[in-house]
């Protein structure tokens, strides 16, 4: 007999199940602790309308017991051999192993993803555990002797105290990965506030930390909104701000981060263009671009939600479009086949449904329409179903903003410099990709290209943990990205040490 290897279809983590209308506890120093917060919100899968306990909006006062905690970690963290330090998170790698599928299915309940994205998303993650295991080589300063006779100089890479990271909803597990294992592996202590829509994951996640070993302080976890994501800002014992979200957020941290004297690494928003020229394979083109648009419904910054059909390749590639999207299967991604999962809220769907009005209002073509679709046995899901519009120009508001659901634009270009100038008349540069057969247009879409992770016949052009992540425009604030020597840059201070001995 079949064994089924599915999840469990209840909250199989222990945090959710205890106490699903007590707000979850922070982790601070090493405990889990009550928020202090008297505010808190719901927390609903979006497929089955299930909840699935609460998470308190903490403030300021909860902030500065975590940084007081990190702040107290830091002598003997720092002072831990780096591979010793490495040492934790080779352990914490192996748990997250251990309970991959839990991890995983905690990840489609709360966000909505069918499971198979999640998976993804958690192996993701986990990929950056791996390569920050690897912080001894990577944090490596350099030497040069006799820089004058006799005198040597050289640099040290240093910890630097207090990191903290700001998440967003739409990859739960993965985002808080880019940026804590990195800096702890480094020496320094941190705060993470993942997004209040979805703090299950990091809760079970957090639990496996401590499971790994980790000192008490060393990592400490803030439940909230803005109200903590303000007080993490403003703290003048945190050295250093990551955060993941949209733009106009984003930008606030930027501004208020650098304001208050701190490193920041804001990475926002995107609108990312998928070029597809006549001399592309459309069968395998349409096959990833249908992957790229409706994936995780849309919720992907690398999402590729402007298709760009060049030349010849209009017709074919539209008819081809729709009737791939119709075969989507719409549906709560814990059960078998499902491949479009719901959209992370109530109120998310209902932005989507207001920019989908918005695009038929602003006149472009509506070829296939998603608003009506619905899943007999989750009546109150979140779901769209698929949507593309046709004749969509950078002048729409549909063809100019981040939608972040399941629709897709179609916009027309004559040639590959029409197509470029599209690209580039957008406020966001993220990703982008093309699909073609020819090495000569490949090579000149990514010379001539102002955006910073792009595709070569691949629709979701994500860097690995070993390359770096992160846009350029209105996608990103700062210099230094997510991901590898990035992030060891990020997280250290260059100490330069010139000697001389009489
Ligand atoms: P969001 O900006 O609403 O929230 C992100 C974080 O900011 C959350 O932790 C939230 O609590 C906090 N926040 C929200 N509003 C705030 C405010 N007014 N003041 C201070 N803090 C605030 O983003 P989201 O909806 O959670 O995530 C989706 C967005 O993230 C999309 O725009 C997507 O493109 C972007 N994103 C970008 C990348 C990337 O690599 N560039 C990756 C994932 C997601």
């Amino acid at each position: 007999m079949a064994v089924s290897t599915r999840p469990q279809r209840g909250p199989a983590f222990a945090s959710a199940a205890r106490e699903p209308d007590v707000p979850i506890p922070n982790y601070i120093g090493g405990a889990w602790v009550a928020s202090r917060a008297t505010d808190s919100l719901p927390l609903v899968n979006p497929a089955t309308a299930e909840r699935l306990g609460r998470v308190p909006l903490s403030g300021a006062a909860d902030v500065d017991a975590a940084v007081q905690a990190a702040k107290a970690a830091f002598p003997a963290w720092r002072a831990t051999p780096p591979v010793v330090r490495a040492r934790v998170l080779f352990r914490l790698k192996a748990l997250l192993e251990q309970h991959f599928d839990e991890l995983a299915a905690i990840v489609t309940q709360e966000n909505g993803k069918t499971l198979d994205e999640s998976r993804g998303s958690v192996r993701r993650g986990i990929e950056n555990v791996e390569h920050a295991c690897g912080l001894p080589t990577l944090m490596m300063g350099q030497a040069l002797e006799d820089i004058a006779p006799g005198i040597d100089c050289e640099f040290w890479r240093q910890p630097m105290g207090v990191f903290a990271a700001i998440t967003p909803y739409n990859f739960p597990a993965m985002v808080p990965l880019w940026f804590w294992p990195y800096a702890v592996a480094c020496g320094n202590t941190f705060v993470l506030k993942p997004s209040e829509q979805v703090p299950l994951s990091q809760q079970r996640m957090v639990e496996l930390v401590h499971e790994a070993g980790l000192p008490a302080g060393v990592l400490n976890l803030v439940h909230g909104g803005k109200d903590a994501v303000n007080a993490i800002l403003t703290h003048p014992d945190i050295v250093g701000v990551s955060f993941v979200g949209s733009s106009a957020v984003a930008k606030h941290v930027y501004t208020t981060a650098a304001a208050h004297g701190k490193r920041v690494q804001a990475l926002g928003g995107a609108k990312n263009h998928i070029l597809v020229m006549p001399d592309a394979d459309l069968d395998q083109a349409t096959r990833v671009v249908t992957e790229s648009i409706f994936g995780c419904a849309g919720q992907r910054c690398l999402a590729g939600s402007v298709v760009v059909a060049t030349g010849k390749a209009y017709g074919p590639l539209k008819d081809r479009l729709v009737e791939s999207a119709k075969g989507l299967k719409l549906g709560y991604g814990l059960d078998d086949g499902v491949t479009l999962g719901p959209v992370v809220s109530a109120r998310h769907k209902a932005r989507v449904l207001d920019y989908i009005e918005q695009g038929v209002q602003g006149g472009a073509d509506l070829v296939m329409d998603g608003r009506g679709a619905t899943v007999d046995a989750y009546p109150g899901g979140q779901f769209l179903g698929p949507t593309i519009f046709d004749g969509v120009t950078p002048q729409m508001t549909i063809g100019r903003e981040e939608i972040f659901g399941p629709v897709a634009t179609i916009s027309r270009a004559a040639d590959l410099d029409e197509a470029l100038s599209l690209v580039h008349e957008s406020s966001y540069a993220n990703a982008t990709s093309i699909f073609t057969s020819s090495g000569k247009t490949a090579r000149e879409f990514r010379y001539r290209c102002g955006v910073s992770m792009i595709g070569v016949n691949i629709g979701v052009a994500a860097p690995m943990a070993f390359f770096p992540f992160g846009g350029t425009k209105g996608s990103f604030f700062g210099d230094l990205k997510a991901h590898g020597q990035d992030s060891v840059q990020f997280f250290t201070d260059k100490k330069v040490v010139i000697s001389r001995w009489f």
